[in-house]
């Protein structure tokens, strides 16, 4: 039973600037509130222009200074330490994230492995960014070096607040960049930890700094500070245009990892056996509040009743509960996210979307939640908004399709681009269609919800632009500089 000791009051964040723990001037500090039952269990700071314009200046010292002159060498060895103290707390970083965002404490812990994975591969990779020479005229030698930007800026959401923060800081500080991490308001707890950690193993001051606060408050105050030299943000396609708006005012260069409606295209020579549980699962991962959620499955029509048949009783199977019972989801981030989804649902049976099967919540879990029970509709209208927007809870649309081409369109045919997958057993037509997909990253009888942190990702249209992850994302947070030298 999902149990809470409510005596004790909740403990008191701090913002980590220049290595110290510092508390913001002037508002009240924020609640945080637990999804799995609304209870508060922490509050942080609510900073605002003044302490982003701190940390900003600390990390620009330390961009000049200490973290500055590392080698790469050491920077690496730097991330590979803090990448050891997060697999050393992994325990108690996936229940802190479990916490914070509902989330089942099972992906609590991957995103505590994924986090530390993270900042393993951009500390064994921070040395191997190795620039490129250029045959030009006689006499000369060209050099091109990869340089960092600077200052960089980072905005993450509530979904996946390690992963992200750890994916995105760590390819910036492999690059020899200092840090200032503007976290959700909704899921700050594991991004101030990090930074503690990296306090711990010694990285110098100023190099990571967490500022916690609003979006329209202290995340606008970080994307329109011109001592920020690059934006990272990951976020709401909204929310994105308002940070590539101000970073464009002082020039800075941004990456946008936005939503998305992503498409999985199962077509009837598929082993729709094997594509089962894997469609049920790239949806329900996180309980949908994932940006490469696979929320649309594309169906050839002639096997549309038997991937219905197939996904129904794993959808009537589900169970949505508190993130310490490790159920097959947790509860929406919020009141306001929860009364979102259902409205998309309860829009779509309106609609007259058939709903083919319900999963359930656990009748005894806290009333004070946000749980909505997943759903599986089909056949949805391709017009139908629930076909097109990003409903980011635990709903699965099912579409048939008639033909390849039709297939494609469909999978094309929304605003945005950010994963697809291909169901087949020709493989002459999974390498056309996959590069038919307009996206970021394609899986091919599988689908990886972004995949492992080796791969780039990244979306196009309406899912952002620049890639994150991967080695790709060294040079996303770096900048070629070419030196020409004549020498006759
Ligand atoms: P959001 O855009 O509301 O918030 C994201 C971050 O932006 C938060 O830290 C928030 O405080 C901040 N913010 C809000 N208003 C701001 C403003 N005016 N200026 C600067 N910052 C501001 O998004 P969310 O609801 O937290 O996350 C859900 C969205 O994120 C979904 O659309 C999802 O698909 C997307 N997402 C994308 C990826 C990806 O890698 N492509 C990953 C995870 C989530």
């Amino acid at each position: 039973m999902h149990d809470r000791a409510v005596t004790k009051a909740p403990p008191l964040h701090r913002n980590l600037i220049a290595g110290r723990d510092v508390e913001a001037a002037g508002a009240e500090p924020l609640d945080v509130v637990c999804p799995s039952d609304g209870a508060v269990i922490a509050r942080i700071q609510q900073s605002g222009a003044a302490e982003i314009d701190a940390a900003a200046r600390a990390a620009r010292q330390a961009f000049e200074g200490g973290w500055g002159l590392l080698t790469a060498t050491e920077r690496g060895r730097l991330l590979v330490k803090l990448s050891e103290a997060i697999t050393a707390e992994g325990e108690s970083l996936g229940a802190l994230e479990a916490l914070d965002t509902g989330k089942p404490i099972s992906q609590g812990r991957a995103d505590a492995t994924a986090a530390a994975r993270y900042f393993e591969f951009y500390g064994t990779s921070a040395d191997k960014l190795h620039g490129d020479t250029i045959p030009f005229l006689n006499g000369y030698t060209v050099a091109v070096t990869r340089e960092p930007h600077g200052v960089t800026g980072h905005i993450a959401p509530w979904n996946y607040p390690l992963q992200i923060v750890g994916r995105s800081v760590g390819a910036a500080l492999a690059c020899g960049n200092a840090c200032v991490v503007k976290p959700a308001e909704d899921a700050s707890l594991t991004a101030l930890r990090v930074a503690q950690l990296a306090r711990e193993v010694g990285f110098p001051d100023g190099a990571l700094n967490v500022v916690t606060g609003l979006g329209s408050v202290a995340g606008a105050a970080l994307s329109a500070h011109p001592g920020v030299d690059f934006m990272s943000f990951t976020g709401s396609p909204e929310v994105g245009t308002l940070v590539q708006q101000a970073a464009a005012r002082h020039h800075a260069g941004v990456t946008l990892e936005l939503g998305g409606k992503s498409p999985q295209i199962v077509f009837a020579d598929a082993d729709l056996d094997a594509a089962a549980p894997t469609l049920v699962k790239a949806i329900i991962q996180n309980g949908g509040q994932t940006c490469s959620a696979g929320s649309r499955v594309l169906i050839e029509r002639r096997v549309f009743d038997d991937v219905a048949r197939l996904l129904a009783p794993r959808f009537r199977a589900l169970r949505a509960g508190p993130h310490d019972r490790d159920r097959d989801l947790g509860a929406m981030i919020n009141a306001k996210q929860k009364r979102r989804v259902t409205g998309f649902i309860e829009a779509a049976l309106r609609d007259g979307a058939p709903l083919l099967a319900e999963g359930a919540i656990d009748e005894d879990a806290p009333a004070g939640g946000f749980y909505v029970a997943p759903a599986l509709l089909g056949p949805v209208a391709r017009d139908a908004r629930i076909a097109r927007e990003e409903v980011f809870g635990p709903v699965l649309s099912l579409m048939p399709f008639d033909d390849e081409a039709d297939a494609v369109a469909l999978a094309n045919g929304t605003d945005y681009g950010l994963v697809a997958g291909v169901w087949t057993n020709d493989a002459k037509r999974s390498m056309r269609v996959a590069r038919a997909m307009r996206c970021g990253q394609v899986f091919v009888n599988g689908y990886g919800a972004g995949g492992g942190v080796e791969l780039p990702f990244g979306g196009v249209k309406k899912s952002g632009h620049g890639r994150e992850k991967g080695f790709e994302a060294l040079y996303e947070f770096s900048a070629a500089k070419t030196i020409v030298i004549h020498h006759g």
